[in-house]
């Protein structure tokens, strides 16, 4: 029962009896007695009244759940906050791979820089790349600007400028090993054309060598030997010592007989005489090992035997400084059929 009764000017006995009458009242409802009818009766708010009320709870409901709202965020933070700190996390993991990548790369970089430097440039005695042209950079303050106004900016400008750095030196250095390329082919080429083996098969004695002849064999007076001779027997296969171009071959009357002179190019020229046999003809190219006659016994000469001559930039060699006699006759075959094999003259 709800039944709200003022008392305060009614007598006690009356006021029992409207208490025995009294309807349940619904709670959700305010009833004021009316005393010109001592009936209960409800009392309607005004519209003003119900609007401003519900303003105040609505208000009030904003602040406590804006309230509550703040308190959660502060303590747990916002799940947009939460995806966000988690993006940042992962993309200061990948900066610092990519920080360690740039790093690696940047070391190999100096790798090769350096074997260059220490190993392939001296041995091909060519200069170094001068420090300031590897360390030359690109100009320009402001080539950065995009990169300015961030958070990040120092770190996205240091990796940057690695990135340029090292794209110079690569760029640097793939031109290191095209002149390095280049200048091992040249190299080659000219160890190729050096006049350095034997060119008789080396289980055949020295004769004569590079020196001042109290009697020359056949003219019996003092006369200075500007070559190798070779005691060989006639017929004995005779080799290129190196590659070249043949700029005489036939009969030379100062005494060599049936000769052969072979322009390696660099100044050098070897001299091949008393041949019996010629197997070239003037302006051939030929390779190393090539057979380019027999051993004889023409022109100024008192039995068979090779003589051989090294001249350079027109002043006579002693030959055997051009080429090592050390190794063995079947390490000296070897090396003939192997270079015969690969001579398109053969
Ligand atoms: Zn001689």
């Amino acid at each position: 029962m709800a039944c709200k009764i003022s008392l305060f000017d009614l007598d006690l006995s009356f006021t029992r009896i409207k208490i025995q009458n009294c309807l349940p009242l619904p709670r959700n409802r305010k009833y004021v007695l009316d005393l010109s009818d001592l009936q209960y009766k409800q009392v309607r708010l005004p519209w003003k009244m119900k609007i401003l009320r519900l303003l105040f709870w609505v208000s009030l409901s904003i602040v406590v759940s804006l309230f509550y709202g703040f308190v959660f965020r502060s303590v747990f933070g916002s799940p947009k906050e939460k995806l966000l700190t988690r993006q940042m996390e992962n993309l200061k993991l990948q900066y610092s791979l990519i920080g360690r990548q740039l790093d690696n790369s940047a070391a190999a970089l100096k790798g090769f820089r350096l074997s260059d430097d220490r190993r392939y440039r001296p041995i091909l005695d060519m200069d170094s790349i001068p420090e300031s042209y590897r360390k030359a950079g690109y100009g320009g303050v402001d080539r950065f600007r995009d990169l300015t106004g961030y958070m990040n900016s120092d770190l996205l400008i240091s990796y940057r400028t690695k990135l340029e750095d090292m794209r110079n030196q690569a760029n640097i250095q793939k031109e290191s090993y095209k002149s390095i390329a280049e200048m091992t082919i040249e190299w080659k080429r000219e160890v190729d054309h050096q006049p350095l083996i034997s060119p008789v098969d080396v289980k055949y004695r020295l004769g004569d060598g590079f020196k001042f002849r109290e009697v020359h064999p056949v003219f019996g007076t003092p006369r200075m030997h500007y070559g190798q001779d070779f005691a060989v027997p006639y017929g004995t296969e005779v080799y290129a010592t190196g590659d070249g171009t043949v700029i005489e071959s036939g009969w030379n009357s100062g005494g060599f007989g049936n000769f052969i002179v072979i322009d390696h190019g660099y100044g050098l020229q070897s001299t091949y005489g008393h041949l019996s046999q010629i197997k070239v003809s003037k302006g051939m190219n030929i390779k190393r090992g090539d057979m380019v006659g027999l051993s004889g016994n023409t022109g100024t000469s008192s039995g068979p035997h090779l003589h051989y001559q090294i001249d350079q930039f027109g002043e006579h060699k002693n030959p055997v400084n051009f080429f090592n006699n050390d190794i063995s006759v079947d390490e000296y075959n070897e090396m003939i059929q192997a270079l015969g094999s690969k001579s398109k003259f053969r």
